[in-house]
C-alpha cells in the first residue's frame, strides 16, 4: 500500500504547475482525479484533471456513497471518488489536490495521510497569478479571493507548509517530503 499525500493551497497559488513537475520526476506517483460540477477550463481534459459531471450525476454519486470526501465550495461540488483512490493506492503513493475541508475529512478517514499546504510568497503575487492565468472571470476571482484568508488560516493544521516562490524549488521541497515519508 502506498501513502496518501494531500496538497492544498489557494486557487492560483500554483498547485497544478508544481504537481505537474513533481509527477514528472516521479512516475510512480498517481494523481487522484476528483469529480466536479464546474466547467472545464481551456486545455482541461475529462478524466485527466477532473471528471466533469452534472449536479444530478454528482448527487447520484453521493447517494451511491462513491466519495471518500466531498465539499461544496465556490458554487460547485468537488469530491474524491473512493474506488479509484483505493485502486491507485494498491500500486503506490497517491496525491490529492483538494481544499482544506476535504483535507481534514481525508485525515479523519485515514490518519496516516500527509497534509501539505502550498502558500504564496505574498497575497499580491497570488492575485497576479490567478489573474495572469487568464481563464477565470472577475466574478470567480472575487469568489476565490474571499476564501484566501480562511484557507491561509487552515495551513496551521497541515503537516508541512511550502512556499511556492519558484516552481522548481517548491517542487523540490515536495519531492523531499515525499521521499522522507513514503520511501
Ligand atoms: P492552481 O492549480 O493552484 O490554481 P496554477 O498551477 O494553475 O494554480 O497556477 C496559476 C498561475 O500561476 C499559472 O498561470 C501558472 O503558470 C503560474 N505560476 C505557478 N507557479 C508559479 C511560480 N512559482 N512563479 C510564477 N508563476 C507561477
Ligand atoms: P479549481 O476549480 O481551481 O480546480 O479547484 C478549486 C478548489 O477545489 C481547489 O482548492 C482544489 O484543491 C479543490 N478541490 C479539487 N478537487 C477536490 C475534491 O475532490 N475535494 C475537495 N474537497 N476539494 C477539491
Amino acid at each position: 500500500m502506498g501513502k496518501l499525500f494531500v496538497i492544498s493551497g489557494a486557487s492560483g497559488v500554483g498547485k497544478s504547475t508544481v504537481l505537474a513537475k513533481v509527477m514528472a520526476k516521479r512516475s510512480d506517483l498517481k494523481f487522484s482525479v476528483s469529480a466536479t460540477t464546474r466547467a472545464p477550463r481551456p486545455g482541461e481534459v475529462d478524466g485527466r484533471e477532473y471528471y466533469f459531471v452534472t449536479k444530478d450525476k454528482f448527487r447520484e454519486m453521493i447517494e451511491d456513497d462513491a466519495f471518500l470526501e466531498y465539499d461544496a465550495h465556490m458554487n460547485n461540488f468537488y469530491g474524491t471518488p473512493k474506488a479509484q483512490l483505493e485502486e491507485k493506492l494498491q500500486t503506490g503513493s497517491v496525491i490529492l489536490d483538494i481544499e482544506p475541508n476535504g483535507a481534514f475529512n481525508v485525515r479523519q478517514a485515514r490518519n496516516d495521510a500527509i497534509l501539505i499546504f502550498i502558500a504564496p510568497p505574498s497575497l499580491q503575487e497570488l492575485e497576479d497569478r490567478l489573474r495572469g492565468r487568464g481563464d477565470t472571470s472577475e466574478e470567480q476571482i472575487r469568489v476565490r479571493q474571499a476564501r484566501v484568508a480562511w484557507e491561509m488560516e487552515q495551513s496551521k493544521r497541515y503537516d508541512y507548509v511550502v512556499v511556492n516562490d519558484k516552481v522548481a524549488t517548491c517542487a523540490g521541497k515536495i519531492l523531499e517530503i515525499i521521499a522522507q515519508e513514503a520511501d
